[in-house]
């Protein structure tokens, strides 16, 4: 069986869905690896390195997509908006497709990947549980995104993150509040504690708390609590507006008193809550910096814009996207990680069970035989539930 890699198209994409590390695995699997030439060179992996662990190089996408049964991507349609729909024409009816699909995105988008008749999986769809863990390609990502953010606000700010006692004076430490200690905040409060910083943390679950004194950061604690604020998977739930109000107005203080703020804050499927006005923006000392990972998804600061990189008053705003393609090398180790894991469970001897008694497999799927079947996002689309046989 063939598993194909085609190059990366998002614009300024770097990252690669597999690295030669992992062929070796796959082939124990039953799967060859068919890979664009030059796809993982930008990640710092030559064609060289993946021909010598036993890979065909394919001289065009064409070739990949026509000669492959999986296609394996980082970013495929769905998650590319800009580039991905070219992918659709080249694939295959009962072709696997296996990447970042964002399933809660645009209906339209997601149908098209149906009606093409590929049998897709969304690595943003893995469940979180123990045996699901080295699959888990949402927690890879945001800790690569949690440690490039800090350095992102570290290289920008005027200032040196540790305390320093020198002839020339004593310096203090930089301030560093993350908002949001999920996977990329504890990352970033991790981050920011080896460089030195002060950091502190605030996130609307009660059990991140620990988590954040276990890293060396300080507890934000606000006098407020969320209703169930967490739901069965461990995500945050949405609160209503009322409830983000109060939380602004609380976060006011901790904001402006910090040299850098690094915002992670998101609920799944919903656009990410406003947590950072333009007035506790234009509080925080000139030269201060807000990363916003949360750009992506609408943002946690009012004033960010995806993409892009406001100053307001000498504070700088930064709204870099699609940030763990920064990192690309140890990005792609993690993803290629988390893949063929996941292609170890799908595929043995060489064959695909689709075995939908195993709850990986089965979360994971999103399209089969021209339909969307998976009944999260049908759900989150407001579409009929399908009558399904097995
Ligand atoms: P995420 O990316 O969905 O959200 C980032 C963080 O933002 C979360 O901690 C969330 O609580 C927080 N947040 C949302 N709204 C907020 C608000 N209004 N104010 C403050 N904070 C807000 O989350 P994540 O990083 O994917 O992790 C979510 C949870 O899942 C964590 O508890 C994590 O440890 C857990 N997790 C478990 C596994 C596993 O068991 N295999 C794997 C990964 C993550």
């Amino acid at each position: 069986m063939i598993i194909g890699v085609p190059k990366e198209s998002f614009p300024g994409e770097r990252r690669v869905a597999l690295v030669p590390s992992a062929l070796p695995h796959l082939a124990k699997a039953g799967l060859e690896v068919l890979i664009q030439s030059q796809a993982g060179h930008d990640a710092g992996y030559p064609d060289e390195e993946y021909k010598n662990k036993g890979a065909r190089i394919a001289a065009t996408r064409g070739e990949v997509f026509a000669s492959a049964e999986i296609i394996a991507q980082v970013l495929c349609y769905g998650s590319n908006d800009v580039t991905g729909g070219a992918d659709i024409p080249l694939m295959r009816r009962g072709q696997l497709l296996l990447g970042f699909l964002r399933p809660f995105g645009t209906a339209e988008v997601v149908q098209e990947i149906a009606a093409a008749g590929v049998t897709s999986f969304s690595v943003e769809l893995m469940p979180r549980t123990t045996r699901a863990q080295s699959m888990d390609a949402l927690s890879s990502m945001a800790t690569i995104c949690g440690y490039k953010a800090v350095l992102i606000a570290a290289d920008l700010v005027p200032r040196i993150f540790p305390m320093l006692t020198t002839a020339a004076g004593t310096i203090t430490p930089a301030r560093v509040l993350v908002i949001g200690a999920g996977v990329a905040g504890l990352q970033a409060i991790a981050t920011a504690r080896r460089l030195g910083a002060v950091v502190s943390a605030y996130d609307l679950r009660p059990a991140a708390k620990e988590q954040v004194l276990s890293l060396g950061g300080r507890f934000v604690e606000l006098p407020i609590e969320a209703q169930s604020a967490q739901d069965e998977r461990g995500y945050a739930r949405a609160q209503d507006e009322a409830f983000y109000a109060r939380q602004r107005e609380l976060l006011g203080r901790a904001v402006m008193e910090s040299d850098v703020v690094i915002s992670t804050a998101v609920v799944p499927g919903k656009k990410a809550p406003v947590l950072i006005t333009g007035e506790m923006v234009r509080g925080m000392a000139p030269g201060s910096v807000v990363v916003d990972l949360a750009a992506e998804r609408g943002g946690n600061c009012e004033l960010t814009r995806a993409g892009e990189q406001v100053v307001v008053n000498g504070v700088t705003v930064i709204g870099r996207i699609n940030v763990a393609s920064g990192v690309p090398y140890h990005a792609s180790q993690m993803y290629a990680r988390n893949l063929t894991s996941f292609l170890q469970l799908l595929v043995k001897n060489g064959q695909v069970n689709l075995n939908l008694q195993d709850d990986i497999i089965r979360e994971t799927l999103v399209t089969e035989g021209g339909e969307i079947v998976n009944p999260r996002v049908r759900q989150f689309f407001s579409m009929p539930e399908l009558a399904r046989t097995e």
